[in-house]
């Protein structure tokens, strides 16, 4: 910009030096033909004085004073009676010249001529004597170009020096025109002393600075807003662009892959993890198509869905979501050994059953034996029963959508009720029930708890010892309902304290099946327990004793 104002003002000044400078001329040369008019015409006036007074002789006097003009007499008829410097044999007739035609017949004549040397020029200025001839004054002088031209190095000059001057004047004033504008503080527009001029573009600045920041602010709030939501999903989100380079990854993706530290955004996805699951489907939504992988991260493992991104049809990048399908995939598994448990441990007591039929129809039984085969025949549909019951118990917890109403009860009175139904169980057993109870409110299914408080006490009753007891004890603690059924009887090998609560798992197979166990009932009290929002777990000695505690919230 400096630049510019710098030749645009040396442009002007050199325009303008040569316009006023021809101008000047202009002027000069115009004042000049006057001063020759003037001269020429006093020049007249004082000779026709003379010449009337005294006749020609006058001009052959003053003929050597007048070096500056020619005088010429001319006779009425064009003959030319005298002349100051040329010889009158090689005049010829000035008849027809026009400033003696005209001085002939107005009294006064005026001309000018080129002469034949260039760039000259000669004024002729012609007055009628009295006695008819005309006296004429002419003078030569340079032409306006000669005039311009004669003093072009003296102008020359001129202009060398006024430009000089003006390209360091220009200099100057270009840096002192500029300095208030190189000066501007455009961060804050408004706080600028600047020329009034500037007023309302410093003003449009301030104004689009204000649109700006509240744009970045409106900005900041949105990225804000975003990450809040996607850094509080469970769900891991990443987005790259089609180069795949990472825009944007949620905490719960950075947790997957690195542990949740790194800094990832502008680097490669591959950085991210080299699964050629990932790769693929990365490669696959870049190329426009949805993909779904399972990908094993650690112990865990996740669903990823790749989804292109298109604007305007082309695609801009990917947006990877992993869904932690650990679970599902767990109860997936569950569900069909489960399956495979179900078939075989109903199968057993119909074979039996099948089998005792058989004997019995085919008349193999002997007469005193067929009442012991019938009681064999009710003991297994009992037990087939029994299953039955607890896979329909179990199918009825893992519904999660069945949601049976809860209300306010008191543990204890539970507690107690079941108590009195294993009364008879614990003395056949040979077993001291013993109970510490207060009075504990939950909100919980009665009919849960109470198949609950069952399972645990019927084991501690079956898996005693002779003569052996168990002791269950219920109280509020802080904020939580805690009921324990502690025996002194056959404990559980540390190593299977964990497998217990699967469905079907038993410590020792043939006791659990004397005892008419399904290995179900803990399973079931677990499902119950985590129903009401609470746990229940084990701790036990092997050959000494088991504690079974159940915690729950109190109302
Ligand atoms: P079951 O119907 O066989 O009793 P459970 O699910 O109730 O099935 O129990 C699973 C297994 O855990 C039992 O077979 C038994 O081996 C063991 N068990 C449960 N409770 C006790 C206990 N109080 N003392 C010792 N072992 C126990």
């Amino acid at each position: 910009m400096k630049k510019k104002v710098f030749h645009q003002m040396c442009g002007l000044v050199l325009v303008t030096l040569l316009l006023s400078m021809a101008m000047v001329s202009f002027v000069f040369y115009n004042q000049l033909k006057e001063d020759i008019h003037r001269e020429l015409s006093s020049g007249t006036a004082y000779i026709k004085t003379g010449l009337e007074a005294e006749g020609v002789d006058y001009l052959l006097a003053i003929e050597g004073q007048h070096k500056d003009s020619r005088i010429t007499l001319v006779g009425a008829d064009g003959d030319v009676i005298f002349d100051s410097e040329v010889d009158l044999s090689k005049l010829n007739n000035h008849k027809d010249r026009p400033e003696i035609k005209e001085a002939l017949q107005t009294g006064v004549g005026e001309a000018v001529r080129m002469s034949d040397t260039i760039g000259r020029q000669t004024y002729y200025y012609a007055e009628k004597l009295s006695d008819g001839t005309v006296l004429r004054l002419s003078s030569t002088t340079d032409n306006v170009l000669a005039t311009l031209m004669k003093s072009v190095p003296f102008l020359l000059g001129i202009i060398f020096f006024v430009l000089c001057l003006a390209l360091l004047l220009a200099n100057y004033q270009t840096k002192r025109f500029l300095e208030p504008i190189n000066a501007l503080d455009l961060e804050h527009p408004m706080e600028n002393d600047s020329y009034d001029e500037l007023s309302p573009l410093l003003l449009r600045i301030h104004q689009q600075h204000q649109r700006i920041e509240e744009q970045i602010a409106e900005l900041g709030q949105r990225q804000q807003e975003f990450k809040a939501i996607t850094d509080n999903m469970k769900e891991g989100l990443i987005l790259i662009d089609a180069e795949g380079l990472i825009l944007s990854v949620n905490q719960s993706a950075l947790a997957l892959f690195h542990g949740g530290s790194s800094v990832t955004e502008g680097r490669h996805i591959s950085n991210l993890n080299r699964d050629s699951g990932l790769q693929k489907a990365v490669d696959s939504a870049l190329a426009g198509v949805t993909a779904e992988e399972i990908l094993s991260l650690g112990s865990k493992l996740f669903q990823l869905h790749a989804n292109p991104v298109f604007e305007q049809s082309r695609i801009k990048g990917a947006v990877l979501l992993l869904l932690d399908v650990t679970k599902e995939r767990e109860s997936e598994k569950m569900r069909r050994e489960f399956s495979a448990n179900v078939s075989h441990e109903l199968k057993t007591p119909l074979t039996a059953i099948s089998g005792f039929a058989e004997l019995l129809r085919d008349g193999l039984v002997k007469q005193e034996d067929i009442a012991s085969f019938g009681g064999k025949i009710f003991e297994e549909a009992a037990r087939l029963i029994a299953l039955i019951n607890d896979i329909i118990k179990l199918s009825e917890l893992d519904e999660n959508d069945v949601l049976l109403p809860k209300e306010r009860m008191d543990l204890r009175e539970t507690a107690e009720a079941v108590l009195s139904r294993l009364e008879p169980l614990a003395k056949k057993n040979g077993i001291t029930l013993r109970m510490e109870a207060e009075v504990t409110w939950i909100n919980g299914v009665p009919r849960l708890l109470d198949e609950l408080i069952y399972n645990l006490c019927e084991n501690a009753i079956k898996y005693n010892r002779k003569n052996g007891s168990v002791f269950i004890k219920l109280r509020p603690e802080g904020k939580q309902a805690v009921l324990s059924v502690e025996d002194t009887g056959l404990g559980i090998p540390e190593e299977e304290i964990g497998r217990i609560f699967e469905r079907f798992y038993r410590v020792d197979k043939s006791h659990s099946k004397e005892t008419g166990g399904t290995g179900l009932g803990l399973s079931i009290a677990k499902h119950i327990a985590a129903y009401h929002g609470g746990e229940l777990l084990c701790k036990s000695i092997f050959g000494e004793g088991t504690v079974m505690t159940a915690r729950f919230p109190l109302f």
